[in-house]
Parts: C-alpha cells; sequence; structure tokens
C-alpha cells in the first residue's frame, strides 16, 4: 500500500471494489473517497492561510459541484460566504453562438474576493465564456478551485488556481458527477471502462 500523503499520481484503487454499471456503460474505481477528502483537506488549508481576513465569497457552479462545494466549505475555518449559481447555455445570435448566462447569483460581487468551486474542467470553454462575465463586475480577485482538470481536453486554456487532481481524458462520475442523471450520490469518482 503506497503512502497517500507522498503519492503525487491521483489515486487508482485496485481494491475489491467492483466495476459498476450505470445505464448502458461500466465504469471501474478511480479516486477513493479517502484520497479526495485529504486533497479536499490540502486545499482547504492553502485557501484559509491565504483569504485569511479576507472574507472571500465562494461561488459554486451546480450542479456537479454540489458534494466538493459541500466538503470543502465545511473545511473552511476562516470567514467566508458561499453561494450557488447555475450556468445556463442557450443560442445567442449567429456570431456570439452559445451565450451563457449564471442563474442564482444574487450577491454583489464588486470589491469581493471570489472563487469559483467547480466539479471539472474539462475543454474550459464554460469557464471561459463565464470568467469574463465575473471579471466585468469588478471583483477584487477571481480565483478558480476545481477538484478534477483533464488537461488533454484542453481546447480553451483556464488557469485553475486551487486544483485537486489532474485526471486522464476519460469520461467519469461519482462524487457529484453524473451520467445522464444518475451517479451523483457515489463517494468515489469512478472512470469509464473503455
Ligand atoms: P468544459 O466547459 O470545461 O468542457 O466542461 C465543464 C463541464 O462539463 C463540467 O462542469 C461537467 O458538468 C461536464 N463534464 C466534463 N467532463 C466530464 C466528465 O468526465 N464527467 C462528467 N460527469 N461531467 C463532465
Amino acid at each position: 500500500m503506497q503512502n497517500l500523503k507522498t503519492r503525487k499520481e491521483p489515486v487508482i484503487f485496485n481494491t475489491n471494489m467492483p466495476i459498476i454499471r450505470v445505464h448502458d456503460k461500466n465504469f471501474e474505481p478511480y479516486l477513493s473517497a479517502a484520497s479526495i477528502q485529504e486533497k479536499i483537506d490540502g486545499i482547504a488549508e492553502k485557501l484559509n492561510a491565504d483569504y485569511a481576513g479576507k472574507n472571500p465569497l465562494f461561488i459554486a457552479i451546480l450542479n456537479g459541484s454540489f458534494m466538493f462545494a459541500s466538503d470543502l466549505f465545511k473545511k473552511i475555518s476562516i470567514e467566508a460566504e458561499i453561494c450557488f449559481i447555475k450556468l445556463a447555455s442557450y443560442k445567442g445570435t449567429k456570431s456570439s453562438g452559445h451565450v451563457i448566462t449564471a442563474i442564482g447569483l444574487d450577491t454583489d460581487i464588486i470589491g469581493r474576493h471570489v472563487i469559483i468551486i467547480e466539479d471539472i474542467v474539462d475543454t474550459g470553454k464554460t469557464l471561459s465564456e463565464f470568467l469574463p462575465q465575473l471579471l466585468h463586475q469588478q471583483p477584487a480577485s477571481l480565483k478558480i478551485v476545481a477538484l478534477l482538470h483533464k488537461p488533454a481536453a484542453t481546447v480553451f486554456p483556464i488557469t485553475i488556481d486551487y486544483l485537486g487532481f489532474s485526471i486522464p481524458d476519460k469520461f467519469v462520475l461519482g462524487y457529484g458527477l453524473d451520467y445522464n442523471g444518475l451517479g451523483r450520490n457515489i463517494e468515489e469518482i469512478y472512470q469509464l471502462v473503455d
């Protein structure tokens, strides 16, 4: 058994956990609940140090980030606020293509230290469209915390300031992430079996 604290790569656990079937696809265990919690502890420690006295505003992007946001926010020991938004994509004019709007952002972010909580950054499209809208509202600072990042899938480069795991470009589910509505309630993260 490797020591989780010294391990740099995602923890691929190959214990007795079975392959699971969700809808028409098979998924194998990939990140254990313990490794996720350990990573969250590390991220929270950094955030607590970096934002002490700044009363940051966390903005969690639903649905996928609800579990990560909840576990992370429990470990934030400094004064901080959190709100939850949903991003909706609709077809704009021909030239603008799809436009992303935030539903539920009822807190004024002007002059605030804002930290976006995202479950997974895949192509980077969602955040690359949403971040300029937030910056337009003149926060004091704007940083990203993401549990997962697929570097090989990047189309729109995004700077992730606080990252859990870099993972391969394979579909994952569990820990808030779904496959066609199912799988969000799994404590671990599973990866699609080819
Ligand atoms: P992006 O705009 O970066 O391409 O995609 C971000 C969103 O796509 C995530 O917030 C998530 O909802 C969804 N997504 C991307 N990759 C995966 C994945 O492997 N599993 C699941 N369940 N959702 C994903």
